[in-house]
């Protein structure tokens, strides 16, 4: 059975984990492929949990907002579900890559089909069906719009200067858009489909908000989170399979080997964890490895799921 610690036991165990987190060498390195994120400082570590039950615990920069990156692909699928529902299986599929998140070579030969929500096609496939069934562009993102509800922080946003480095560095994302139109797997246009797609990745947030945000993963689908995420009691385990599965690219069996709990990660260096029945986890270190996962975030997870006893396995 999962651990349930009190509230003090928790911020002791998060205080700890923060404190060892900040001595730690090896803290990989800033991802540098989209320019602007690799202005981010690597010796920022935060972490936060959002029990079911009580106040959100947080340790270390807990509050410093940073760029949420993939972890937005798990709230821009929850939108596209909720416009087509199991429709959305017909473009993508659900299977783990094995390859790395903006790889080109399997979705040729899968004939544009990509193979999970996770990886930048699937997740651009995500914002064609959004953009299609939401087009009004007088209204902010839904991503984002989702994003704040749950977080319950109207002040989350987007940053414009992210955004810009993304869609100036953007060519890789487009080029599997363009490949997925030619396969007629995307109906829009490729410049809004992308920059659709990078506005999402270029939202900030804190641990402690994603923690927040996230917390309807663990409930059974029921409850005011799942009401505001739109989702049933089937959706939700579906998603948590989906992210055990695939949520870290290419080494979501080892993040699933190490941690044993649903995870989404960033190239900003986030990492969202599920504990079903209990809450949602978030850590942030902008440091990653060679497959684009922070390494301090998975460290810091992998320690706390250990010490409470909160893998799935
Ligand atoms: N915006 C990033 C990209 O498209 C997101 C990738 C990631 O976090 N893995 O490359």
């Amino acid at each position: 059975m999962p651990h349930r610690p009190d509230p003090a036991e928790l911020q002791t165990v998060l205080d700890d984990i923060a404190t060892r987190m900040a001595g730690e060498a090896e803290r990989g390195e800033v991802a540098s492929y989209i320019p602007e994120l690799a202005r981010v400082p690597l010796n920022r570590f935060g972490m936060a949990v959002a029990p079911l039950d009580g106040p959100p615990i947080i340790a270390g920069d807990a509050e410093v907002p940073f760029s949420i990156q993939s972890i937005s692909k798990v709230f821009a699928l929850v939108a596209a579900l909720g416009h087509v529902g199991a429709s959305l299986w017909r473009r993508v599929g659900r299977e783990p890559s094995g390859d790395p998140f903006n790889s080109i070579v399997q979705l040729e030969a899968e004939r544009g089909k990509p193979r999970n929500p996770f990886i930048n096609p699937g997740a651009i496939v995500v914002s064609d069906v959004i953009l299609e069934n939401q087009p009004d562009e007088t209204t902010q993102h839904p991503v984002l719009d989702l994003c704040q509800r749950l977080a319950d922080a109207p002040d989350i946003a987007v940053d414009e200067d992210v955004f810009a480095s993304e869609v100036a560095t953007g060519d890789r994302n487009r080029a599997l858009a363009y490949f997925m139109l030619a396969e007629g797997n995307i109906r829009g246009d490729v410049t809004e489909v992308t920059e659709s797609y990078f506005r999402q990745c270029s939202i900030e947030m804190s641990c402690l908000q994603l923690a927040t945000a996230t917390r309807f993963l663990a409930t059974e689908g029921e409850g005011p989170d799942a009401e505001i995420a739109g989702v049933t009691p089937e959706r939700v385990r579906r998603l948590n399979a989906l992210m055990m599965t695939c949520g870290c690219y290419d080494a979501s069996g080892e993040v699933a080997f190490r941690i044993g709990l649903p995870c989404k990660s960033g190239v900003g260096g986030g990492l969202v964890a599920i504990v079903p029945g209990v809450g949602a986890i978030a850590a942030w270190s902008p440091g990653l490895d060679k497959k684009g996962n922070s390494v301090l975030a998975i460290k810091a997870i992998e320690e706390l799921a250990h010490r409470l006893n909160w893998s799935v396995f």
